[in-house]
């Protein structure tokens, strides 16, 4: 999509959401994107697996005893599945129909998955970049917003430090899902992040946010150069994950 097409979807749906009132993706009724009960009724994953080796359920997602050290990834939370039709619905429209609005209902879903799992607090929360090509055809970084919103939510009265800015992403590279295999992901995004201060990242524990995994590589690929910049511990959260234990 060039610019012109980005201006003129933005532009049309302005006027479908002023002419046409907004109704909830579940049940119709005429408020917001997804209604407070709609939103309840999305069932949270009561399992986590190791993600490493997708194949051990961990009791907080964390990496499992056999793979724990060979994980840059100290352990990923995922919130709901991809199966379930409002997620797949909600993420798809926030995402390719630029509906920002829809990032408070669907940072909830997170901000519930860790609440439930009690992880503990990180001293930074990261959203995974997109590269500045991508995010001027978007207009916004999905996972930005999501973590924002986790940061100002997640403890009360206290807004925990996020920033879009100190790991970037300086390569472009194809979207994750466009590739068919595992080796091919990773290589896609192998070295495609860069940190720009590294003194910020030391003994931090880090909370990576996203909306979607694919295969967890571009996760991994973040959190690998996290822990080269001595991050103390790498935490990964994103709303589901596609083709979950396949690797
Ligand atoms: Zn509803
Ligand atoms: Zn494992």
């Amino acid at each position: 999509m060039d610019n012109a097409t980005f201006y003129f979807q933005k532009i049309k749906s302005f006027i479908l959401d002023v002419f046409f009132p907004i109704h909830c993706l579940g049940c119709q009724t005429e408020s917001y994107w997804l209604c407070d009960s709609c939103l309840k009724k999305i069932k949270l994953r009561n399992q986590q697996f190791c993600p490493h080796c997708e194949k051990i359920i961990t009791p907080d997602g964390r990496a499992c005893f056999t793979c724990k050290n060979k994980s840059p990834l100290t352990g990923l939370l995922v919130a709901t599945s991809y199966q379930e039709p409002l997620v797949s619905k909600a993420v798809h429209l926030y995402k390719y129909r630029f509906l920002e609005t829809l990032a408070k209902p669907l940072s909830q879903l997170i901000l519930k998955i860790l609440q439930d799992y009690d992880l503990p607090l990180p001293d930074l929360i990261l959203p995974i970049p997109l590269h500045p090509r991508r995010l001027r055809w978007r207009g916004f970084n999905q996972a930005s917003h999501l973590a924002e919103n986790l940061a100002s939510n997640l403890l009360p009265e206290f807004v925990l430090e996020t920033t879009a800015e100190l790991l970037i992403r300086q390569r472009y590279t194809l979207p994750q899902m466009s590739l068919k295999n595992h080796t091919q992901r990773h290589q896609n995004v192998r070295d495609a992040f860069t940190i720009t201060n590294q003194a910020k990242i030391k003994n931090k524990r880090i909370l990576l946010v996203d909306d979607i995994a694919t295969t967890g590589s571009t996760i991994f690929e973040c959190a690998r150069i996290l822990k080269e910049a001595d991050a103390k511990e790498v935490w990964a959260v994103v709303i589901a994950k596609r083709d979950y234990g396949k690797k």
